[in-house]
């Protein structure tokens, strides 16, 4: 098996990806950690995904409002 993914922007063969920690905006809210993950050689986004590791608050406080 051989890797065949290519930056379907510059074309290159997509050996590596930028990592970068983005923060997932909702209603203009800071909600949650993201990662997006960007092509080395042109910095095109190729995707962005929930980072289930780190989360900024724990959202059981942040929902306590009606207690
Ligand atoms: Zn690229």
């Amino acid at each position: 098996m051989t890797i065949q993914g290519t930056c379907p922007q510059c074309g290159k063969r997509l050996l590596h990806v930028n990592v970068e920690q983005i923060v997932g905006i909702v209603d203009g809210v800071s909600k949650a950690r993201c990662i997006s993950l960007s092509c080395i050689h042109c910095h095109a986004v190729l995707g962005v995904q929930l980072d289930s590791r780190a989360k900024p608050r724990p959202r059981r406080t942040a929902a306590k409002s009606s207690a």
